[in-house]
Order: C-alpha cells, then sequence, then structure tokens
C-alpha cells in the first residue's frame, strides 16, 4: 500500500490520464510502434523490450508508460531517479517485482552512478550482482530478477550516459501537440471534469496551451474558476480569452521562462546571435535545460533560430512583441 499525499491537483491530473493508447491522443508514430512491440511480446508470452520516453514535461511519458502496463496487462511500479538513494533501494524494488512487469522510472538521467550501475546487468541479463564480506573474504553472486520492462522518462536525453541509453531496446521522443491534437485532450478532459466548453473556446485554449497537455488541463481547470466565478457554465470564446489574459498567458501560450529567453536576447544581445552558454548564463537558467524543455517550442513555433553562430531571435518574434527587427530598418 502505498500512503503518498497527493496535492489536489495531482489527484485531478491523475483522473483525466487516458487508459489505453486508443485514448492517447496524438504521438502517432510512437503509438504505433508501441502498438506493434506490445502485440509481440504479448504473443511470445515476454516482457517488452526497454522503453526510454524523451521530451519536454507534460508531454505524457508517465501517462504513456501506465497505458503499457495495462496493454500488456501487467502491474506498474512508479519511482524517479533522484528517489533511488542506494543501489541497495534498486535491488529491492528490483527484487519485488514480478514477471514481465513494468518499472517506470521517471528522470531516469538523475540517477547516481552508483544506482546506474546496477542497472546495467539488471536490464541486460535480469539479474543483480550482489556483495558479500568485506575485504578479502568478500565475494559477489549474482541474484536473478524476474524479467520485466524498464521505462525511463527524461526531459533531458542528452544528461543520459551511453552505457544506460544503449540498453534501451526502444528510444522515442515525444513531440509537442498541434492544436487540434490539444482541442481534442481538452473536450475529452472537459467531458471527464463535467465542464461545458465550446470549440471556440477548447480552440482558444488549445493555441495557448505550449503544444502541452498538461498546460492545456490546467488551463482548462483554471478557466473553469472564472466562469463559475462569473455564473457561466458555458466556455467559449470569450470566456476563455478573457480569463487567459487575466491569467497573464500569451497568445502563443508563451511562459515566463520562454518570455525571458526572447527578451534577453533582443535587449542584451542585439537579437543575437548568442551562444547557449552564454544566454543560459544571462538568465539563470542550466544550458541543457534551455537546450532540451524551452528551445524546441521556441524553434518549432519559429521564435527562433538555431544558427552555426548561435541563437537569433526571428521577425515573427519581434511581430509578436510588438517589436521592429532593428537589422529590417
Ligand atoms: P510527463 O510524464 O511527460 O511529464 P504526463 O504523462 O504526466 O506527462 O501528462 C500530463 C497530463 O497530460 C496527464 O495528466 C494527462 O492527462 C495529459 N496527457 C498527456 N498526454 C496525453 C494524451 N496523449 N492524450 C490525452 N491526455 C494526455
Amino acid at each position: 500500500i502505498t500512503t503518498e499525499i497527493i496535492p489536489e491537483e495531482d489527484y485531478v491530473e491523475k483522473g483525466l490520464r487516458p487508459k489505453s493508447l486508443r485514448e492517447y491522443i496524438g504521438q502517432e508514430k510512437v503509438k504505433q510502434n508501441l502498438k506493434v512491440f506490445i502485440e509481440a511480446a504479448k504473443k511470445r508470452k515476454e516482457n517488452l523490450d526497454h522503453v526510454l520516453l524523451y521530451g519536454p514535461p507534460g508531454l505524457g511519458k508517465t501517462t504513456l508508460a501506465n497505458i503499457v502496463a495495462e496493454e500488456m496487462g501487467v502491474s506498474i511500479k512508479i519511482t524517479s531517479g533522484p528517489a533511488i538513494e542506494k543501489p541497495g533501494e534498486l535491488a529491492a524494488i528490483l527484487n519485488n517485482l514480478s514477471e514481465n512487469d513494468v518499472l517506470f522510472i521517471d528522470e531516469i538521467h538523475r540517477l547516481n552512478r552508483q544506482v546506474e550501475e546496477v542497472l546495467y546487468p539488471a536490464m541486460e541479463d535480469f539479474a543483480i550482482d550482489i556483495v558479500i564480506g568485506k575485504g578479502q573474504g568478500a565475494r559477489s553472486i549474482r541474484l536473478d530478477l524476474p524479467k520485466f520492462t524498464l521505462i525511463g522518462a527524461t526531459t533531458r536525453a542528452g544528461m543520459l550516459s551511453a552505457p544506460l541509453r544503449d540498453r534501451f531496446g526502444v528510444v522515442s521522443r515525444l513531440e509537442f501537440y498541434n492544436v487540434s491534437e490539444l482541442m481534442q485532450i481538452i473536450i475529452r478532459s472537459a467531458k471527464v471534469l463535467g465542464i461545458e466548453i465550446d470549440e471556440e473556446g477548447a480552440f482558444e485554449l488549445a493555441r495557448r496551451s505550449r503544444g502541452t497537455p498538461r498546460i492545456a488541463n490546467r488551463l482548462l481547470r483554471r478557466v473553469r474558476d472564472f466562469a463559475e466565478v462569473e455564473r457561466k457554465n458555458n466556455i467559449d470564446y470569450n470566456m476563455a480569452k478573457d480569463a487567459l489574459d487575466k491569467l497573464d498567458v500569451d497568445s502563443a501560450g508563451l511562459d515566463d521562462t520562454d518570455r525571458n529567453i526572447i527578451t534577453t536576447i533582443i535587449e542584451k544581445f542585439g537579437g543575437g546571435p548568442v551562444g547557449v552558454d552564454t544566454l543560459a548564463a544571462a538568465i539563470g537558467e542550466d544550458s541543457g535545460t534551455i537546450e532540451e524543455v524551452y528551445e524546441p517550442y521556441l524553434i518549432k513555433n519559429g521564435f527562433i533560430n538555431r544558427t552555426g553562430r548561435g541563437r537569433v531571435v526571428t521577425d515573427l518574434c519581434y511581430d509578436h512583441f510588438g517589436l521592429v527587427n532593428p537589422a529590417a530598418q
């Protein structure tokens, strides 16, 4: 029995998780591959190969891990990189799995070195080596584990060590969602939460959700709060727009860090090019986080470009912030 205390938000979020691949919206390529691998593993009555899911936060990695377990008809045990401090703790978790179970390790890039080393033989040979005794008399014995599937999730694929990365049979990158996919997610969540929203309302929310289902669901709940206070029972375009404006959500869904990145490039570096390390130091963020969490959305939506000499903001970006590109004058 787990007695973790989950905050209300997390609790609602869990309730919104789709439970099958069929309900999981978008990420078609990842879904198609997983479907084939799951079917094949089930036919052979074997464990599914280890899966690494990577991509920015809130895109559905945890949700997908739960779905894989559900579709395989096995149990899932959920933990995270920073939660496992000692090799013995990981050994205990592994030893308690049942045949073909899924072990989900979130933020797997944050596992410490010694713990990571326990994972190598566990993933490869389904065994762990335990050292008994000390000094001269010490010897190592090999303990067999049930066959299992490790699903690792990370926002920072670049931070994973090569030996760990190489041990995953399936490596899938989750992509930002497009507006129509986010609309479907919002409409589905609204149904689950008993909220009335029309197409235009859902569109406005989707457009401003930074390509991210977690943000879409969070904004939906905040907009519902505004609607309730104003005694409106339907979220339409005006309701959504007013509420989102009050919440300071940018019309392109940019958040504070996004805006900080852009205004810093414009104000301190004349619009770029600026190297990612210099930029990171200027805004006090980690350069890897900028590269793997923030930048992908900004690049995908044409706000910044990555050039050989660094990052530059685009004309579209100047437009969005109501500024004129000095280079274009
Ligand atoms: P991650 O593990 O990548 O940070 P989660 O799996 O926790 O993201 O997803 C965040 C929330 O977004 C979940 O509560 C879920 O309701 C929703 N969500 C994510 N992906 C999808 C999807 N493809 N379809 C519907 N809802 C999704």
